[in-house]
Formats: structure tokens, C-alpha cells, sequence
């Protein structure tokens, strides 16, 4: 599309039509300062631990310094928003850099909150540090947990001030500014072709759904309508299989609208996510989404096939013809189901099929919200069961896990009774060992997830100038599994006073 002859108007917010994206310049930051960086995530890249520390990464990955013949740009998508139709959005506040070949794979590089763009609505571009800490660390979080996600490879101080709330006296808050540059093969989403689709723009339509084969699907050969229908499935697998991951582990995203939806299934845009701590499938970190609970923890399958459905009518003007939408998106939750009980099966640590495990599922779950229950304490306690245990022992054992030891024992001491005849009648059908089931389970069951009030206290921390649980949280983090006995102190329940503290001013949509 024709660019403004002023090259000082590319960042002007306004709508933007034939086009995928348009470019833009980072706003230059006044004093950018590294805070922390993922070794991990450079590596993918090739950037070695000295260049991460180094000026010139702090200059490029805070918006300072265009990296040598680059031309950054922000995508134009659309989207539905809790449900609603919300036309052109786009990034608001993400700008890419840069695509990086390592290693036969292409990454994208992306700041989030280097400054205005022209999809920046009425908003700043600008994002402050305590949602730049959150999206850095539950990014590469997710990623050692085995969830597909994009990643955060640094998380940069701009060195200016963000204004954010407006206090009760009618002062503005100022908060400090920051930048994270988040990798991943796309950052293509559902509502980069919902954009085109509901302009009737359908030559642009095709360009990109060709583009993301091209580029992102090298299992679809070809542009024909059967290709666009292969793609739709090709999406919603991946789809599928990332919501059963975020359910494995106890995600709750918060804002699943389309636009937030990546077209490769990774997890992306951590805004008010949030971790399950008591079992309640009606939670939702969301706050601007208290009253509704679309996007519960107990809703996000269903949620991602409404989206998918938005998907599929988004392609629909390339193929034509409803019938082998239709029969992928019906597809989905019967699939959905199959996938969950075989995900927790591993869960409980069951290498065999039984009929009655739908059942004794069905009963966990329902026991799981007698009372508070911490769902990572109670799958990790849980491995430690052995076959021949008797049902009070195992109780005994799970105990750790309940927000209310006493009310439990009166309430709901029999259920528990229940199941667990249930559940060790059932391991005795198992012929593998206690020990192996026992190393299996720790492997889906993390033992520690980045706890809401873990991010919080990091955030106050850094807020003081102190980094230092940024780093420890980063390394407890790459490796969610392993016991870390040193680290046994966030192997813990959710403390008091983050009961009401988080979830109720700081986690809503856009930060
Ligand atoms: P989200 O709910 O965070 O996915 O945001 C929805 C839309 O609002 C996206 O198009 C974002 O790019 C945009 N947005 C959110 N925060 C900002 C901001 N501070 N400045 C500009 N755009 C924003
Ligand atoms: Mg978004
Ligand atoms: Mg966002």
C-alpha cells in the first residue's frame, strides 16, 4: 500500500486498507536498560550470552537501533472480541523487526511496546513493566512446560514514563515503561484473515492464506480450495492440541478472542492470563470478563472451536462450499474429548485403556471443587501413591493440597473415600511399577508453574530496582518438572494474602 510522503506520519493511527501490514518505526526509547534476557530464546536465534549483553542488543531490542537494512512493520488483522465483531484492529503496540534464519528455522523478531503504530487506535502503543515481567516470564514458562507458545527473548526499561490509570483523586499514575521482544515462526492469527475476508478484499484474502502455507505449512502442497480446507484442519489440530496442554497444566489464557489466536496454535499474547490455582473450571483471571466467564478455565475448548468456526467462515469465499468446513469443526470435540481423557489418564498415571476411566475422571474432577483443592500440589502429590496403599494413606498424602484442611475432613472426607478406592482398584490393574508410574507422572504433572502472586512479588521487586526474582523465577521455570529441592518454597499453595490482592485491579485487558 502507498506510504505517506512524510515518513513521520508511517506510525499515524488510521485505517489501512489492501494490505497485510504496514511499515513503521520504533519509538526511539530514552534510556533503555536490559533487565533480563532468555538464554534459551537467544540461542535459538544464535545470539550468544556476551552479544545479549551487549549495547547493540540493548539498542536493537528496545526500539533504539534499526538492525542494518531492516524495515519494521505491524500487521493489520481484525477480530472478534468476547464474542462481539470488532473490525480492523492490528498491533497496536507490536512492531516486528526482523525475521532471523537459524538453523533452517525462520523466526520473527517482535517488540511489544515500542510506541504507536497506525492499528494503535486510540491507545499509546507504550507497555509498562509489570505486564512486560509477566509475558517474558510465562512465555519461556510455557515453553519449558512443553505448551506452544511464542517466546520473549528480552525484557528492556525504556528509561520513560507510561501513564496508565488515573487515581481516584484525579492524578495520573505514571508507571515505568518497558519493551519486550517476543520470537516466533508467525505471529499470524485468526484475525489476520478475518480482516480481508470481511472487507470482501478477497485477492488480499488469498494472498496471505497462500503466504502462511508457503511459509508455515509445508505439509499443505498447493493454492485450491481442498488446500484452504486442509489448512483449516491443519489448524484446528494444532489448536486443539494446545488448549489440552493448557488444560494440563492449569492455563487460563483470559483473553481468547480471535484476534489473539494464532494461526500455528501457539499460545500468544499474555495479557491477564492467568494460572489455576484452587480447581475451579468458572475461573478466570479476567476481570473485564468476571461476569460473563467466557474465557473460564472450564471454557477454552469450547472457545477455541467458536473461534475456529470464525476461521472457517473467514475462508470460506476461497473454497465455496460449507460441507468439509463444517465436518472439521464437528468434528473438534469429539476429538477434544478423546484427547483430554488420554491427557489425563497420563495424569493419573494410567498406561492402559479402561472403560471406567471417563468415570474416574469424572468423579476427580467433581471432587477436585468439594473445597479448595491446589490442582499442581494434587497431581504432584499424587505420584507418590503406591498400589498396595491404603485409601487413608493416600488422603494423607494429598492432604497438602487443600486450601482448608478442616472443612475437607467433615465435608468431603467420603468422597475422597470414594475415589481413591476407585483409583488404587484401578492402578492394581496396571502392570507397571509404582517407580515408573511415578516417573511418568512427573512428567506431565509439573511440580512448579508460575503461580499468580510469583509473578506479582517479582513485579514489586523490579519496580524497586531489584531483578533478582526475575532470575530466580527464569530458572526455576526451565525446569518445571525436576524436584529443585532447592526451590521447595514455590512448591507451595497460593498465600493468603494473594487470595484477593491479584485478579482484582491488575490483570485486565491491555497494560
Ligand atoms: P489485547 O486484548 O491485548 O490483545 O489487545 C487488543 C487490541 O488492542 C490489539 O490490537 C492490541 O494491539 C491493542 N492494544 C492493546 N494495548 C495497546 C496499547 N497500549 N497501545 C496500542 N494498542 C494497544
Ligand atoms: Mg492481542
Ligand atoms: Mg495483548
Amino acid at each position: 500500500t502507498e506510504l505517506p510522503a512524510d515518513p513521520d506520519e508511517t506510525n499515524v493511527t488510521r485505517q489501512v486498507k489492501n494490505a497485510c501490514f504496514s511499515f513503521v518505526t520504533p519509538q526511539i526509547p530514552s534510556n533503555p536498560k536490559l533487565i533480563h534476557f532468555s538464554e534459551e530464546a537467544a540461542a535459538l536465534l544464535g545470539i550468544s550470552n556476551e552479544d545479549a549483553q551487549s549495547s547493540e542488543f540493548t539498542n536493537v531490542f528496545s526500539g533504539k537501533e534499526l538492525l542494518p537494512g531492516s524495515r519494521p512493520y505491524s500487521m493489520s488483522y481484525a477480530g472478534h472480541q468476547f464474542g462481539n465483531w470488532a473490525g480492523q484492529l492490528g498491533d497496536g503496540r507490536a512492531i516486528i523487526l526482523a525475521e532471523v534464519e537459524n538453523k533452517e528455522q525462520v523466526y520473527t523478531l517482535q517488540l511489544k511496546g515500542a510506541g504507536m503504530t497506525p492499528y494503535s487506535r486510540r491507545a499509546d502503543g507504550l507497555a509498562v513493566l509489570r505486564s512486560s515481567i509477566r509475558e517474558h516470564l510465562c512465555s519461556e514458562a510455557m515453553f519449558h512446560l512443553g505448551v506452544p507458545t511464542t517466546r520473549s527473548l528480552s525484557l528492556m526499561l525504556t528509561g520513560d514514563q507510561v501513564l496508565r490509570d488515573v487515581m481516584y483523586d484525579g492524578n495520573p499514575a505514571y508507571e515505568k515503561g518497558a519493551v519486550v521482544c517476543r520470537v516466533a515462526p508467525s505471529f499470524i492469527r485468526f484475525g489476520n484473515f478475518e480482516l480481508f475476508s470481511s472487507q470482501k478484499d478477497l485477492k488480499t484474502l488469498k494472498a496471505i492464506t497462500d503466504f502462511t502455507i508457503k511459509y508455515h505449512f509445508s505439509e499443505i502442497k498447493g493454492n485450491t480450495a481442498a488446500n484452504y480446507v486442509q489448512l483449516l484442519q491443519v489448524v484446528a489440530d494444532k489448536t486443539r492440541k494446545m488448549i489440552i496442554h493448557w488444560q494440563r497444566v492449569g492455563f487460563v489464557h483470559g483473553v481468547m478472542n480471535t484476534d489473539n489466536m494464532s494461526i500455528l496454535g501457539l499460545t500468544i499474547d499474555y495479557g491477564p492470563y492467568g494460572w489455576l490455582e484452587d480447581y475451579n473450571p468458572n475461573w478466570t483471571p479476567n476481570t473485564t470478563d468476571r461476569e460473563n466467564r467466557r474465557y473460564r478455565f472450564g471454557n477454552q475448548a469450547e472457545i477455541a472451536l467458536w473461534n475456529l468456526y470464525q476461521l472457517a467462515n473467514a475462508l470460506y469465499p476461497l473454497i465455496q462450499e460449507a460441507a468439509p468446513l463444517e465436518s472439521i469443526l464437528e468434528a473438534f470435540q469429539s476429538q477434544y474429548e478423546k484427547e483430554y481423557l488420554s491427557m489425563m489418564r497420563n495424569k493419573l498415571g494410567l498406561s492402559t485403556t479402561e472403560e471406567e476411566d471417563n468415570q474416574l475422571i469424572h468423579i476427580l474432577t467433581e471432587n477436585l471443587q468439594l473445597t479448595e483443592t491446589d490442582m499442581t500440589i494434587f497431581f504432584r502429590k499424587l505420584s507418590q501413591i503406591k498400589k498396595e496403599e491404603a485409601v487413608e494413606v493416600a488422603f494423607e498424602l494429598i492432604k497438602e493440597s487443600f486450601y482448608k484442611i478442616e472443612e475437607l475432613v467433615d465435608k468431603t472426607y467420603d468422597a475422597w473415600m470414594y475415589w481413591f478406592t476407585q483409583y488404587l482398584n484401578r492402578l492394581q490393574q496396571e502392570s507397571i511399577s509404582d517407580a515408573d508410574r511415578k516417573v511418568a507422572m512427573d512428567q506431565v504433572n509439573p511440580k512448579y508453574v508460575l503461580r499468580n502472586y510469583m509473578s506479582q512479588l517479582a513485579i514489586e521487586a523490579a519496580e524497586k530496582e531489584d531483578y533478582s526474582l526475575i532470575e530466580e523465577l527464569h530458572l526455576l521455570l526451565k525446569n518445571p518438572y525436576q524436584e529443585q529441592d532447592e526451590y521447595q518454597k514455590w512448591f507451595a499453595k497460593r498465600p493468603d494474602w494473594a487470595r484477593e490482592k491479584i485478579g482484582s485491579s491488575m490483570l485486565s485487558c491491555s497494560s
